[in-house]
């Protein structure tokens, strides 16, 4: 079945200790949408300007990304910049245009409405809202958010929390969330501001789902060299609803397999800067890192 994905497409320049590279393919949506596309069709839904790479259009349609909902504007593509320290946990905005997805308003084709996974992934809550408005009877909804809205959109991403199924979000945003240091009792409160699933993030530390079925603690793939962790958060939450929207069967008995599946996908993004980790990556290799798993937790 197909995957909605809305979010940002960008260009991102990123500054590591060891390396610099502009003007990268990136974006929470594009990094959600190739992350995706490892298990079945993607629609994706974002904006670009005219300075937008066509190589990157390109690559989209490699992968078989349907781009009838991307909109091309007059103007400059929104343009991220950031910085990492050697720790690479550390991150710094050091500057963020939004260019045009300043006026960007998303308008699901008919052909997208009734679309039945979709993933509202990193932007303002409200076009994640204006989405949400345009779908028929979605199957599943997942958000992915940052601790920008928090700070300045609180309100309509409260209200966002009613209209959706799952939340994913990273532990010091859960903290900023709820004031509750305790990941448990914090994944508690969420869940009752709406969401039925909640999956908060830890960086190299993996991820914690919560549901009806008690938490699943997914471990991160141990890597031993990261290069470029932008857009792994957006891999994971791609990942995921990618491999949940591939399989027949109960959502809820999928869903452990698909945070692995996400996590793996998260791995490959950080071997490489920009989408070229995520790129080198195969399902049959995403196989293996989940395999190899299998080994390293069994007791
Ligand atoms: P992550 O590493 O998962 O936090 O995601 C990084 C991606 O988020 C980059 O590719 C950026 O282009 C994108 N991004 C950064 N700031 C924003 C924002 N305010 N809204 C939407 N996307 C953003």
């Amino acid at each position: 079945m197909s995957v909605l994905v809305v979010g940002s497409t960008a260009l991102d320049s990123i500054k590591t200790p060891w390396q610099e590279n502009p003007r990268l393919l990136g974006g929470s949506a594009s990094h959600a949408a190739v992350a995706a596309s490892f298990f079945g069709p993607v629609r994706l839904v974002g904006v670009v300007g005219d300075d937008f790479p066509r190589r990157y259009l390109a690559l989209f349609e490699r992968r078989g990304i349907d781009l009838e909902g991307l909109q091309r504007a007059p103007g400059k593509t929104f343009h991220w910049s950031g910085e990492y320290e050697v720790n690479m946990n550390n991150r710094r905005t050091l500057k963020t245009e939004l260019g045009v997805f300043e006026t960007f308003r998303p308008a699901l084709p008919p052909a997208y409405r009734r679309t039945p996974y979709v993933l509202l992934a990193n932007i303002a809550p409200e076009l994640q809202h204006h989405v949400l408005d345009q779908v028929v009877r979605p199957r599943w909804v997942i958000a992915d958010t940052m601790d920008l809205w928090l700070n300045i959109a609180l309100k309509p991403l409260i209200r966002l929390l009613r209209r959706i199924d799952a939340l994913v979000l990273n532990d010091s945003e859960a903290r900023q969330l709820t004031g509750e240091d305790n990941v448990v009792v914090a994944l508690r409160k969420i869940h009752h501001l709406g969401p039925r699933i909640v999956i908060v993030k830890k960086g190299e530390h993996g991820a914690i789902l919560s549901g009806p079925d008690g938490l699943f603690l997914a471990p991160a793939y141990p890597l031993d060299k990261l290069v470029d962790p932008t857009g792994a958060g957006d891999s994971f939450v791609g990942g995921l609803i990618g491999y949940l929207a591939s399989q027949p069967g109960s959502l809820r008995r999928n869903l452990r397999r698909a945070v692995l599946h996400g996590s793996a996908v998260a791995s490959f993004c950080c071997e490489g800067f920009g989408l070229t980790g995520t790129l080198k990556a195969s399902l049959a290799k995403i196989r293996t890192r989940i395999r190899a798993w299998e080994r390293m937790t069994r007791i």
